[in-house]
């Protein structure tokens, strides 16, 4: 195997760490800790496995953590009152609404509805739009994450070809606007791009966020490219068991890029840290206290 190991369980505990650090200083200076307040409709497994392990990982960075869990069959307009009144709450820094919702809750008008300045996974339009003007705003954890990986792998970006795989508004779209505004040259490809082996030879870093099991192949990998592999498929193990892969083969893509993400402990742990780093920014904000942000 030639390619580095890029270890985002260990970054994501480096960040965690910074994030904790500054919360002390936050709380004395704000007079309270910063609050993340997370709302989970139904009971679907992997959403409640989600918003648990953000619910202890708030808590252990020293931030106040709140879940509100609504029953299967609540309606748009209740939890679009209960957002305003999340809102309107000034002991909240962070509204996160677990996705997916049930299909009679329309999740844009959720998201749209969302204070853009308690907004911390970075999805409502205004955040969106400021993240593509080059504004400062919050920026989706998953793509924010995967920059830091880079950064931290690489150095500077300027430059580099780009190509990103998937043009989610999570995940795609914001990791191409991330890296735009790092100078790279960025190329998004999809689910309708010929010849997607050729685009992705052309570059210095692959981002994969598609959701298909092991897609990316070696032969699709300029020697040495830096590969941050987004997705997470449950592929049946045998046996009766299952296993987490991403959408990069990885033994095969390790023998031929100079760094890549393993999934699991890659880009996942990252996620969770970056929403900490979101609501310590927000808390930041919505209290007037000032931040380094170099500082995280
Ligand atoms: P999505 O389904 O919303 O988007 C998938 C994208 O892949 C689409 O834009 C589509 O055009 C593209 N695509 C589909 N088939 C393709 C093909 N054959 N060739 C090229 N492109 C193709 O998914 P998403 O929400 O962006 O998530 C992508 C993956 O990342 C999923 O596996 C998801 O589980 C994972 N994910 C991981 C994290 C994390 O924390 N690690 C967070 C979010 C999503």
């Amino acid at each position: 195997m030639s390619a580095a190991i890029i270890d985002g369980k260990a970054a994501a505990e480096r960040l965690r760490g910074r994030v904790a650090a500054l919360v002390p200083d936050f709380a004395t200076k704000a007079g309270r800790q910063p609050g993340l307040t997370v709302v989970l409709v139904g009971e679907d497994p992997a959403s409640a496995v989600y918003v648990r392990a953000k619910g202890k990982a708030t808590e252990a960075a020293g931030m106040k953590s709140d879940t509100i869990r609504l029953p299967a069959g609540t309606g748009q307009d209740e939890l679009l009152d209960l957002v305003r009144a999340l809102n309107a709450d000034a002991s909240v820094d962070g509204i996160l609404v677990q996705l997916p919702l049930p299909a009679q809750i329309n999740e844009n008008a959720v998201i749209a509805t969302i204070d853009p300045n308690k907004d911390v996974d970075g999805f409502h339009p205004v955040n969106a739009g400021r993240l593509a003007t080059g504004l400062y705003g919050f920026v989706p954890c998953t793509p924010l994450g995967c920059l830091m990986l880079l950064k931290e792998q690489l150095g500077d970006l300027a430059g580099r070809e780009a190509v990103v795989i998937g043009r989610s508004n999570i995940v795609g779209k914001p990791m191409a606007q991330l890296l735009l505004g790092e100078s790279c040259t960025v190329t998004i490809a999809h689910s309708k791009t010929r010849d997607l082996p050729a685009v992705v030879r052309r570059a210095d870093i692959v981002v994969a966020a598609v959701g298909r099991p092991e897609m990316v192949k070696a032969d699709w990998i300029k020697p040495g490219a830096a590969v941050i592999d987004v997705g997470i498929n449950r592929i049946d193990a045998g046996e009766g068991k299952t296993r987490l892969v991403g959408d990069v083969a990885f033994d095969e893509v390790a023998q031929v890029a100079g760094a890549i993400t393993p999934v699991p402990g890659g880009v996942g742990p990252m996620t969770i840290a970056v929403l900490l780093r979101n609501t310590l920014v927000a808390a930041h904000r919505n209290a007037g206290v000032p931040l380094d942000k170099g500082t995280i």
